[in-house]
């Protein structure tokens, strides 16, 4: 099956300075599957910016108008991590409507799977609030397009960036038709999360927390996907499957501080695309999220693609985190995990 990217120039136009999150990102992401002669191996799929209605699916329009605002005034900081520029609207726009047009061509067909390369991330964002470096909840923006255009059931999110994604959570706390599942440090920014967190009214035990100790590395990540992910989704049962992909969980990733490699998220996605073959036809989307070493980020989106792809012998030119501290036992956390959710 075919494998989708959508990317578009525009994305670079947010300029965010000197800030870690960057247009050096995606543009180590693209000029990396270009030396590598990957991107032939996938197929454009052309973004455009997402329409107000779309964007109200998720947020208030007073916000979105407040957003469209500052960046007509110039830009300006909207909290202490989080700068806009005069194009920075426009390409905010452009990311949900670039995610959005990745689900599109999965649930059309034009692909099997595909990963959105957008910038500003999104799973942070609330319905009213922009914060850590998000403006639009691309995810959950595309979430709700596809559960109403397409009529869907039931849409499983899962978000692996090491950050916990507060705005997808808050969106969907009392949707009983999408289940948002969430790895993450804890305790951490922005400090939701925690395990009793699972959602409210009928829609209680659609939101799965899973807070992990600073430290994890690919083994500790392993266990929660085989342990809680999989079972969690075998028993959902989801129509499509969303990812909020942020691969600041890397070793090399100053700003947190788990042990993941390449390896890891070679791993991680192979579960994912296993869980989409069996659940849902196969039909998965990747949305861009965090991940600031840009050297890391991008042999990492390389490699997400490469398991898309089907392809073999993944390469991990980073390797394992040189650091040699101990890792912690998360044992306790699957157990709690495991309790709250009643599986068994
Ligand atoms: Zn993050």
């Amino acid at each position: 099956m075919k494998v989708g990217f959508v990317y578009d120039p525009i994305y670079l136009k947010h300029d965010t300075g000197q800030h870690v999150e960057n247009a050096k990102r995606l543009e180590a992401i693209i000029s990396h599957l270009e030396q590598t002669g990957l991107k032939q191996q996938l197929t454009p799929v052309k973004p455009r910016a997402a329409s107000i209605e779309e964007l109200s699916l998720v947020h208030h329009k007073q916000y979105i108008s407040h957003i469209q605002g500052v960046a007509q005034k110039g830009g300006g900081w909207l909290d202490a991590d989080t700068v806009m520029s005069p194009n920075s609207y426009e390409a905010a726009t452009y990311a949900a409507g670039g995610t959005i047009r990745a689900t599109e061509a999965v649930m059309n067909g034009e692909v099997g799977s595909a990963f959105a390369l957008v910038r500003p991330p999104g799973h942070h964002a609330t319905p009213q609030r922009a914060m850590g470096f998000c403006l639009f909840n691309n995810v959950a923006i595309a979430t709700k397009y596809a559960l109403a255009k397409y009529e869907l059931e039931r849409i499983l999110i899962i978000d692996f960036d090491v950050h916990h994604g507060n705005g997808t959570q808050a969106t969907f706390y009392d949707n009983l038709r999408v289940l948002y599942i969430s790895t993450h440090q804890y305790p951490f920014y922005p400090g939701t999360g925690s395990i009793e967190e699972t959602g409210s009214g009928a829609a209680k035990g659609t939101t799965v927390n899973i807070p992990l100790p600073a430290g994890c590395g690919d083994a500790e990540y392993l266990k929660v996907f085989e342990q809680i992910i999989v079972p969690v989704a075998r028993w959902f049962k989801p129509r499509l499957i969303l990812v909020s992909a942020g691969y600041d969980l890397h070793w090399a990733d100053g700003i947190a501080l788990m042990q993941v490699s390449v390896t890891g998220f070679t791993q991680m996605v192979k579960i994912i695309k296993g869980l989409a073959d069996e659940l849902c036809s196969g039909r998965l989307v990747f949305s861009l999220e965090g991940g600031y070493n840009v050297t890391a980020l991008a042999v990492s989106v390389k490699a997400t693609f490469d398991v898309l792809l089907g392809n073999t012998d993944i390469e991990d030119p980073l390797g394992q985190s040189p650091h040699r501290f101990a890792t912690p036992d998360i044992t306790p956390v699957i157990k709690a995990v495991k309790e709250i959710h009643n599986l068994v």
